[in-house]
């Protein structure tokens, strides 16, 4: 190989890579595999002003499509392994916490997302998109060939040329370059062959490689050339022969070139990561019952959506103003979170809607999306990332995606509930559709979805009918997942509910099992009730307002980017609340169930409501001795009162033949027995004003004054008939 090409910076630079590819496991991709697994304090020194191009891929390790994508990645980095130093394959985890906000600098808005980084590239926005046709790993060579050639002035030092070689440069070869061997590959000029031999050769010294092309008359003429692609070695003694391959093929090109004698590998190492054990510690499995819906889950996939998803564009503009502000006003308008979730997405959707204009730079929807407003009622939606029932069995499996699919179906069943005449039955199905087509990261996903919804979502006609098209279409998505690897072994993509959830959703019609979808719906709408959504891991409201407060002070820009992630197994701030029984499994009984449920609304508000009271009575109690500079009720991080077992309560009732109304009564009871104590103190410090209160005084000293003047009155007339003469007198 010409040595006069090869540069110093480069062997620094394999080093440094060998030395990134030890660097913690990636998600999708471990030190073990033929690639530099980059962070976020590794991407951009290794990327930019580097001597070598990089090809990056910034993925998420939830995504289907990068899970799907992965062994082509991986594939790559091994084909063309010896053509580091000139280019260098790498990865980046982008739903990796610590890396989320490099990402966002480096543009990416989509997973995966590949970007080729020219040498000596100054910023992140210097990265070109690569489209991966196909997911094929030539189309992918082709494809950073092409890249390579793209650079001018600042040709990678240790890149050969890739151009193809004319008469002149033959004919004075060996006078300029201290070689033994020229290998020359005559194609036509479509072929990347040559090229992908130079490369591949790269690493050897003693020998070159120039491409030559067919129209090349001189040359063809010359060396007698008949087929395209054929090779001619030519040696420095002046000799030059066909070289002997079975296949004019790269691969025997390569091994033959290879192995010529004097032929040896330059001082150059493959980026390949040493073998090293990966040090993970597992995160500790969160019990989970598969009957039941986890508020955890939901309320990660709140944070995750509006402060990841959305923070990727730094400017939302057209669409995704109108998708975001559709989807917002659909969540406060029926999730049924916790009070002060509530509040934030009330919060969120006002400030939204009064938004002018078509443009929302997300700095200032960040700071919407992570303040609280001193002196009004708390909203905080926590910045935990916390797998419940979403927990897969490997880091990469399940989460979000799978928190994404339960927040809709729970909208689209929230929905039925508030049904209106006039109500759209689509306001929900195109809010989420807005959503995934807008923000969705994992962007073949999206498509795939956004394929479903354009075929037949404009034909659901009520919000019914709304619930099961997402069932179904989720049950298609499911079908098409099944057994790839995105699956969870531990969780296989099943046709849902399956049996042993709802029996009666499944029937047989002449032998084909069939579903029975009013049986589904009744299911789906037990399934995704306020009273099946369990809040065991989340972190109790109390102790969340008084940690938001305490960062707030520190300083709140971090909040958004979710410091309590699931890292490493380690448990943030995760409040594991008392186990409630399972409730909801459909069974004959079902259209009782349902029948009762309908009140369930009020009763869920009650609950939380219940409980803010009861939160605050006792802030109120301790916040005199805590700090008067918190503005906030600052409340107990204690949540043993927490939980009114409504579940077991339920069960309970129903055992009894009672519903929903004796239901809210147990629970009332319940709150009263704990704020009785306080009832004065909750009278007027907390659901009323100062002037409701002086108000109602006003009321009574004038009510009490009138009852006294009818007293007066009524006395008088008495006294004043027994002084009239008709009057008997004695
Ligand atoms: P999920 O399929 O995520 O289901 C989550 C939970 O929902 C289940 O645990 C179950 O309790 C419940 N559930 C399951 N099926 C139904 C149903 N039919 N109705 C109601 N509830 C149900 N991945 C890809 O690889 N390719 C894609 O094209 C793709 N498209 C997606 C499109 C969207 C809109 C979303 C949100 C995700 C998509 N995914 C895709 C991700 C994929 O569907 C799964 O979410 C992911 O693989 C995790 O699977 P999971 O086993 O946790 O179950």
């Amino acid at each position: 190989m010409a040595r006069g090409r090869c540069h110093p910076h480069a062997l620094l630079l394999l080093l440094l890579a060998a030395a990134l590819a030890g660097a913690p496991p990636g998600g999708l991709y471990s030190p073990g595999d033929p690639l530099v697994l980059l962070q976020v304090d590794t991407l951009e020194s290794s990327v930019l002003n580097s001597s070598s191009a990089w090809l990056v891929e910034f993925y998420a390790s939830w995504c289907g499509h990068c899970v799907h994508f992965a062994p082509t990645w991986r594939a790559l980095a091994a084909d063309i392994q010896e053509w580091s130093p000139a280019v260098n394959v790498a990865v980046v985890d982008c739903a990796d916490i610590a890396n989320q906000k490099t990402c966002g600098k480096f543009g990416i808005t989509g997973f995966p997302t590949l970007k080729f980084f020219k040498a000596f590239s100054k910023s992140p926005e210097d990265g070109t998109k690569i489209f991966h046709p196909g997911d094929s790993i030539q189309n992918l060579r082709q494809s950073i060939i092409t890249n390579l050639e793209m650079h001018k002035e600042t040709w990678p030092p240790a890149c050969p040329p890739l151009e193809p070689a004319s008469v002149e440069e033959i004919r004075g070869f060996f006078q300029t370059n201290n070689v033994t061997y020229l290998a020359l590959i005559f194609e036509t000029n479509e072929s990347f062959l040559g090229r992908e031999v130079t490369l591949d050769m790269l690493q050897y010294e003693n020998v070159a490689v120039r491409r030559v092309l067919s129209s090349e008359e001189e040359l063809v003429k010359k060396y007698g050339v008949t087929a395209f692609p054929s090779s001619f070695l030519l040696i420095n003694n002046g000799t030059f022969s066909r070289i002997p391959v079975q296949m004019e093929a790269r691969s025997f090109y390569t091994h033959f070139l290879q192995r010529l004698p004097g032929v040896t590998r330059g001082p150059y190492m493959p980026t390949r990561a040493p073998d090293t054990p990966i040090k993970t510690t597992p995160i500790p499995r969160k019990p989970a019952d598969r009957s039941k819906v986890y508020m955890a889950d939901l309320e990660s996939a709140l944070h995750y959506a509006l402060r990841v998803e959305v923070a990727r564009f730094s400017v939302l503009t057209g669409e995704r103003v109108r998708a975001l502000k559709d989807f917002v006003a659909v969540l406060a308008k029926y999730f049924p979170g916790r009070p002060f979730v509530q509040n934030f997405l009330r919060s969120v959707d006002r400030w939204l809607r009064n938004v002018r204009g078509s443009r929302i730079p997300y700095s200032a929807l960040k700071l919407v999306l992570t303040n609280r407003k001193e002196g009004q009622a708390p909203a905080v939606l926590s910045n935990n990332v916390t797998w419940v029932g979403c927990q897969g069995s490997e880091p990469h499996f399940r989460g979000y995606p799978c928190s994404l699919w339960t927040l809709f179906h729970l909208l689209t069943v929230q929905a039925t509930r508030h049904r209106r005449l006039g109500t759209d039955p689509l306001e929900v199905l195109g809010a989420m559709r807005g959503y995934v087509q807008s923000f969705f990261g994992c962007r073949e996903c999206a498509q795939h979805f956004e394929g479903m919804a354009a075929e037949s979502m404009d034909k659901v006609r009520s919000v019914d009918e709304a619930a099961l098209w997402l069932w179904s279409r989720h049950n298609r998505v499911n079908a098409r997942l099944a057994g790839t690897e995105t699956e969870d072994p531990q969780f296989p993509k099943l046709q849902w509910p399956p049996p042993e959830l709802c029996h009666p959703c499944h029937s047989v019609v002449k032998r084909r099992q069939v579903w029975d979808e009013a049986a589904v719906l009744q299911f789906l709408k037990a399934y995704f009730s306020p009273i099946n959504i369990f809040l065991n891991y989340t972190e109790p409201e109390t102790a969340l307002v008084v940690r938001r407060s305490r960062e707030a002070k520190e300083g709140a820009g971090e909040w958004a980017m979710g410091v309590g992630m699931e890292v490493g197994g380690s448990e943030r701030r995760g409040f594991s609340g008392p186990r409630k029984p399972s409730i909801v499994r459909m069974n004959p009984k079902m259209q009782e169930l349902e029948e009762d449920i309908v009140d369930l609304d009020s009763f869920s508000e009650l609950h939380y409501k219940s409980k803010a009271l009861k939160a605050a009575a006792v802030a109120a109690n301790k916040g005199r001795q805590l700090s008067k500079r918190d503005t906030i009720p600052l409340l107990l991080a204690d949540d043993s009162h927490q939980a009114f077992d409504y579940a077991a309560a339920w069960e309970r009732l129903r055992q009894r033949g009672l519903g929903s109304k004796q239901l809210i009564g147990a629970l009332e009871e319940d709150e009263g027995d704990t704020l009785r104590r306080s009832h004065w103190f909750r009278m007027l410090g907390v659901g009323f004003s100062r002037l409701d209160v002086s108000l109602c005084i006003i009321l009574y000293f004038l009510s009490s004054m009138c009852l006294l003047g009818m007293y007066t009155f009524f006395r008088m007339r008495t006294r004043h008939r027994k002084g009239r003469p008709s009057f008997p007198t004695a």
